[in-house]
């Protein structure tokens, strides 16, 4: 089972994709991560699609990711009787009384906002459709005037793009949900509303190297810090859905692109999402723009594409898995694709494990060869390996599960699962034999290994081999496909 394109798929479930038969059809479409999200599912759900994806794992003997989604403070207004409009021109003022709301005034259930907003501040309302102005503050009252009017009703998202708010990235939900998943054992954990590099290491000392942390971008001060950012996730999400919402959404395919290049500077993944074919929540084909829009994503050398609604709560969820994949792989076969994923080359890195890497790809372009092996405990080998996004296929042999799911959002990396090597022979076979049996060589063809020594301690490559497959290798992979050592059955 191997992927016939680079970038991934990472797909949300829901309420359209919760059955095992649901989720097998978005996995053989492509899915290679999944998204649960954990503002629409409680921990029973967790649970169980957590089961279902490892028996489907099982069965495809493939490396599945999953991705817990928390919430993170998602602000909102409180309750009204009934529905508002607020005209242009108007005033209106938030405040701490719980008192159902009317076109004058409503509750605003979180005490940090009073205390960190500013008169000049925007506050946008119900997903950026209403935009008032703060034009004065206390610790119980803000009272602005409204710029854009609209209707208002209970429980409305609110955003502050221009506040930086005092307040922890984790809700006590999150917090709850975040201990639930790291015990049950997810790959990924993703941040939303990350403010700052601090919020995510706050998580990361939670987790606790229980599983990886993805920070999800969304929000004007996150850009702002993006550097820190980076540096402490293990991944980035360019979240455009609220990102859109609190900076003009022109700018958002700036950030997008920008982000993305700085992330594979650092060889740190990164997802692109949301309304990636929101048409197809609803209709068989995407229009031509949602196209294009996947597209410059995977032009742009993205890690993963991803699916919100489309796969979640849409009438076509496998098609919208099968559409990207399908674009994708047109994309990857377009010879301006190579060009362009390569218009920029990574810096090189001083550390050996990333120097190493470097020259694996560059030995394998420039020789011929067929493919790049590289042995990685953690995955941080393979990391740097697929940070230069090499023309050649990349097969990443690991003994760890944890490590193999967690690659499986990561560009390029096809991973299999394998003992340590007894001795540097059995190093050579074993990648001579895994990589004939995935399809990635045959005999003569040769390939580039890369290594540790001793053989089994993370951070610790530092060899490189380049050897030829023999017959005896393509017969063995050919004949007994059982035998290469552990696997996810
Ligand atoms: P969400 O995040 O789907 O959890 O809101 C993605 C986004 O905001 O784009
Ligand atoms: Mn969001």
């Amino acid at each position: 089972m191997r992927r016939s394109r680079r970038v991934k798929i990472l797909a949300t479930l829901g309420p359209a994709s919760s059955d095992r038969a649901a989720i097998e059809k978005l996995f053989y479409a492509g899915a290679d991560v999944f998204r649960i999200n954990m503002s629409h599912a409680s921990h029973e759900d967790l649970r169980e699609r957590r089961e279902t994806i490892r028996a489907i794992e099982r069965d495809a003997n493939h490396p599945i990711g999953i991705l817990c989604d928390l919430q993170g403070p998602k602000l909102r207004v409180g309750l009204f009787d009934e529905a508002v409009i607020l005209e242009e021109g108007a005033t209106f003022v938030l405040d701490r009384s719980e008192e159902p709301g009317d076109i004058a005034r409503v509750f605003l259930p979180h005490p940090e906002i009073f205390k960190s907003i500013d008169v000049g501040h925007q506050l946008l309302l119900n997903d950026g459709k209403l935009r008032l102005t703060v034009t004065g503050h206390s610790d119980d009252r803000i009272e602005t005037v409204v710029n854009v009017g609209g209707e208002l009703s209970s429980r409305k998202g609110v955003s502050l793009p221009d506040t930086l708010l005092k307040l922890s990235p984790l809700t006590e939900r999150d917090r709850e949900n975040l201990e639930y998943a790291a015990n049950l054992g997810v790959d990924w954990i993703a941040l939303s509303f990350v403010q700052r590099a601090e919020d995510v290491a706050e998580a990361k000392q939670l987790i606790d190297g229980r599983a990886s942390v993805l920070s999800k971008i969304e929000k004007p001060s996150a850009v702002e810090d993006i550097e820190r950012i980076i540096d402490e996730s293990d991944a980035i999400m360019v979240a455009r859905g609220d990102l859109g919402v609190e900076l003009p959404l022109q700018r958002v395919p700036g950030v997008q692109k920008r982000l993305t290049r700085l992330c594979r500077q650092q060889g740190k993944p990164v997802v692109i999402a949301t309304q990636m074919l929101e048409s197809m929540i609803t209709a068989p084909v995407p229009t031509r723009a949602e196209v294009s829009d996947v597209a410059t994503a995977v032009f742009e050398g993205a890690d993963a594409v991803m699916l919100s609604a489309e796969s979640a709560a849409g009438k076509y969820t496998s098609e919208a898995v099968a559409t990207m994949d399908a674009i994708a792989q047109e994309v990857e076969q377009d010879p301006l694709y190579t060009q362009i994923i390569h218009a920029q080359r990574p810096a090189p890195e001083s550390s050996a494990t990333g120097a190493i890497s470097a020259a694996a790809v560059a030995i394998a372009m420039d020789a011929g060869l067929t493919a790049i092996v590289c042995y990685t405990s953690t995955g941080a080998t393979a990391l740097r390996v697929a940070r230069h996004r090499p023309q050649k296929p990349i097969l990443a042999l690991t003994t760890s599960k944890a490590a193999a799911r967690k690659l499986a959002l990561a560009w390029g990396l096809h991973c299999v699962l394998t003992e340590d090597p007894k001795s540097i022979s059995d190093m050579v076979t074993r990648a001579c034999r895994l990589a004939a049996r995935v399809g990635m060589a045959t005999q003569d063809n040769k390939l580039i290994i890369s290594a540790g020594l001793p053989f089994g301690s993370p951070g610790a490559t530092n060899m490189l081999r380049v050897v030829t497959v023999d017959a005896q290798a393509v017969k063995i992979a050919n004949s007994s496909p059982e035998t290469t050592g552990p696997d996810f059955r």
